[in-house]
């Protein structure tokens, strides 16, 4: 079956996935939804016998339909190879009751790496089909992982070039460093004197504004977008639900059948929403646990149908989820209206002017799927020294996110079904955080001097990511007011 993308918003017509792809965000500012999420087309007894790339491959022809076989293979192979430091790519992770699912084996120690490896071979392959000769500039915001998973899949990739935008003081030092080091001479990473909001609404309104993309038209370049708005991000993320919820068959000894919950530790919404995806498309799914920081806008939304970001940003150890403004949750939106694309652009605008909405009880029916928690700092680092004495299991800030939510869920309802945490960094990107959460006295040292100190506590293999990133030169030094994003751009673009 072929399947077309519309606008959440309605007023563009249905195009490819390619060519959601190639624009990441539709020009009425909406975001690009598949016309229905396609229903398996393989039993789950074959799709539990595949390796990460034939699952990936098969997962991904649901939705990439203008793709033919032998490209979309190519693409998914050259993504999930040795990049990754384990063959099976998101390997599962038991400790006690608990599964982990391990998002962090890529190149830059997140989940990002999931979806941003494979999206330069996705966006080359697209631009190939659509017979497209502009350079493609691809605009990113970043709460800290993105954007170095961005970089690291698009540097040095002809035809592209990358530029990302960062809150220059609301990462860590490590993801710091891992972006402002880049290489690569098509990159450009630029600090901003503000939060992610305000870096994601910088790059939105450069995305639709139509005098910026008559001038880049001329020059012969045009946008894309590698963040999470992008569909060509979202897709390849509904993957992982599959190989996990396989693997947590195997390690039961189990057929395939039986639902398990998730639960996910959630900024902008992309995350989850696969996960919702991979429900609809009819893997057994009983509950989604969305979890949040103390940023806990989700949450407060779950609970009452309205959504609400009049309220101060929190800067929390959890920063990749310090988010006020979910992007993604306008595809649910979008979904649990039936479809209805009038109805999200009338909340999408009260969400803009007015900065609050509220959903109907049809939709706050349907959106009781999802079982929203959120965590304190506090609730949050125990959670980190609870797992860490119990099974010797490090897990990072934003994963313990995540294992606090699930212990309230499970207190709350009782539930004890297998339940699998996404686990969306690895601990060695949050040093201070996680090893301060352990015991208060490392709390006088940087990440830096962390890292071998958190080696000391578990199997003392330092990620070769990480291994020499202090001493790596600063390559990108620009930091601009939010209102100097599209100067900034423009210099680097000339
Ligand atoms: C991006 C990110 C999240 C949030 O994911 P969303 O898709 O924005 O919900 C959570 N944890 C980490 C480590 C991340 O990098």
């Amino acid at each position: 079956m072929n399947i077309l993308y519309n606008s959440t918003r309605g007023s563009n017509k249905a195009v490819s996935a390619s060519e959601a792809i190639i624009r990441g965000i539709a020009e009425d500012g909406g975001l690009f939804v598949p016309e229905k999420i396609p229903t398996l087309k393989y039993s789950l007894d074959a799709l539990m016998k595949m390796d990460y790339q034939e699952l990936a491959y098969s997962i991904m022809s649901h939705f990439l339909t203008d793709f033919t076989e032998q490209e979309l293979r190519a693409c998914v192979n050259s993504a999930y190879d040795q990049k990754f430091d384990t063959p099976l790519i998101a390997p599962v992770k038991q400790s006690g009751e608990t599964y982990f699912l391990e998002l962090y084996h890529g190149p830059t120690l997140a989940f990002k790496d999931m979806a941003l490896t494979v999206l330069p071979y996705l966006l080359k392959t697209a631009a190939k089909k659509l017979a497209i000769d502009k350079e493609i500039v691809i605009l990113t915001a970043t709460s800290g992982d993105t954007g170095k998973a961005a970089l690291e899949g698009f540097a040095d990739v002809e035809g592209t070039k990358i530029v990302v935008y960062f809150p220059e003081y609301g990462v860590s030092q490590i993801q710091k460093q891992q972006m402002v080091t880049q290489e690569g001479k098509n990159t450009h990473v630029i600090g901003i004197e503000g939060n992610f909001d305000d870096a994601q609404n910088g790059v939105k309104r450069m995305f639709t504004d139509s005098e910026l993309l008559s001038t880049l038209d001329k020059k012969g370049l045009m946008f894309s977008s590698a963040n999470s708005i992008n569909i060509g991000r979202l897709i390849p993320q509904v993957v992982y639900y599959f190989h996990a919820y396989f693997e947590v068959c195997r390690k039961e000894n189990k057929a395939p059948g039986d639902a398990i919950n998730f639960t996910v530790p959630t900024g902008n919404f992309g995350n989850i929403l696969a996960g919702y995806y991979a429900k609809n498309m009819g893997l057994p799914i009983k509950t989604l646990i969305c979890a949040s920081n103390e940023n806990k806008v989700l949450y407060d939304f779950i609970q009452t149908g309205i959504y609400d970001r009049k309220r101060d940003f929190v800067i929390t150890m959890s920063p990749s989820m310090d988010i006020l403004i979910s992007s993604n949750l306008e595809r649910l939106l979008y979904a649990i209206s039936g479809d209805d694309a009038s109805v999200v652009d009338k909340l999408m605008k009260e969400l803009t002017g007015a900065g609050q909405y509220t959903i109907d009880d049809k939709m706050k029916k349907e959106l009781a799927q999802f079982y929203g928690g959120y965590a304190k700092e506090e609730e949050t680092a125990g959670a980190i020294k609870k797992v860490y004495e119990e099974s010797s299991y490090l897990i990072d800030t934003h994963t313990a996110v995540a294992y606090s939510v699930y212990e309230q869920y499970k207190k709350a309802t009782g539930d004890n079904t297998s339940t699998v945490i996404v686990s969306t960094a690895s601990p060695y990107k949050f040093t201070t955080d996680v090893m301060k959460s352990l015991d208060p006295k490392y709390n006088t040292l940087g990440d830096f001097e962390l890292i071998h100190k958190m080696a000391a506590l578990t199997d003392g293999v330092i990620p070769a990511a990480i291994k020499d990133l202090e001493s790596r030169p600063r390559l990108h030094k620009t930091i601009c007011k939010t209102s100097d994003m599209q100067l900034e751009l423009e210099k680097f673009l000339k």
